[in-house]
């Protein structure tokens, strides 16, 4: 109790861990590292759930159950042409910036990172601006150029999803698979920000040990 006193902690933490905690990726890997270490052998799911963290689960932060999931995509080409508030919907996502969607959708001419498929919808091509560390809580990414990829609806899915990942070499790998998705297409005008993919890898690493 001494010691503890004299560290003078901030809710059960240190200073010094309250501050390391305000780094999201520490913030993953100690929730990480807790299921690991000391949860192994109960539904972590269901664990997160209960204490309010199930945004773990998938990269940005919206569940299974959450309506309009992917439904915002469908949408990406009025709020291109429209205003960028707020849409009226149950989902907390924040605003995302239709400009910087746009942009990174243009930059790839609309063709999948991933597997460089160009759908043509309603006589337009069609592909998603996916964030790598999600907009919405837990994650809170920001919604900025680096922290974008430009895929078709189903290789967003399956990156939301923590089923693929980009790895350090650029190779796109599958969380639960050991066939490799080939190598992740890269333009010279859109950097890619290391640390938003490490976070992603991350959270898939967490998923695979979790779903174990
Ligand atoms: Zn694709």
């Amino acid at each position: 109790m001494g010691a503890l006193s004299k560290a003078q902690p901030v809710a059960g933490l240190t200073h010094e861990s309250a501050e390391l905690l305000r780094n999201p990726l520490t913030r993953l890997e100690a929730v990480a590292k807790l299921c690991s270490t000391y949860l192994d052998g109960v539904d972590q799911r269901e664990l997160l759930n209960r204490v309010g963290l199930a945004g773990y689960a998938t990269a940005d932060g919206l569940l299974d159950g959450d309506e309009n999931r992917h439904g915002q995509e469908t949408t990406d080409t009025e709020r291109a042409v429209g205003p960028t508030t707020r849409r009226e919907s149950t989902s907390s996502q924040p605003v995302r910036n239709a400009t910087i969607a746009q942009q990174v959708k243009k930059l790839h001419g609309h063709a999948c990172q991933v597997c460089e498929t160009r759908l043509w919808y309603k006589r337009r091509p069609y592909s998603e601006a996916a964030h790598i560390r999600g907009l919405g809580s837990p994650h809170d990414g920001p919604d900025e150029l680096p922290n974008l990829l430009c895929l078709c609806p189903n290789h967003h899915v399956l990156f939301d999803g923590l089923e693929i990942y980009i790895d350090v070499d650029g190779v796109v790998r599958q969380t639960h698979g050991d066939a490799p998705l080939g190598r992740l297409r890269q333009h010279v005008d859109h950097r890619i920000d290391e640390a938003y993919l490490q976070y992603h890898r991350t959270l898939c690493k967490f998923a695979g040990q979790a779903g174990e």
